[in-house]
């Protein structure tokens, strides 16, 4: 005897209460391990070389045309709160920067 009916209910559909995107944005937030700081950071660049260019007008001033900055020296990554060097999480500021 077949019973189609017993093999239907036997599928349950999962429901997962924690949508995919949402953990995949909290697992991706990086933590001070020392003092628990997850919002406040900064950046620090050494060696940085602005270049700005300049177009002379006919009366002799100057106005600015662009500026360009490259980073010739490292890039250090902080805790804005207790200033641990935060440097091996900057990958993850790169990824996550909008
Ligand atoms: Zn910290």
């Amino acid at each position: 005897m077949n019973l189609p009916s017993k093999e239907k209910t036997g599928k349950k559909p999962k429901v997962k209460t924690v949508s995919p995107f949402l953990s995949l944005q909290m697992g991706k937030r990086v933590v001070c391990p020392r003092c628990g700081n997850d919002w406040h950071f900064y950046e620090v660049a050494e060696d940085v070389m602005l270049t700005t260019r300049y177009i002379q007008n006919a009366d002799g001033s100057f106005t600015p045309q662009s500026d360009e900055s490259s980073i010739l020296g490292e890039v250090k990554f902080f805790c804005g709160e207790c200033n641990t060097d935060l440097t091996q999480f900057h990958n993850r500021l790169m990824e996550m920067l909008f």
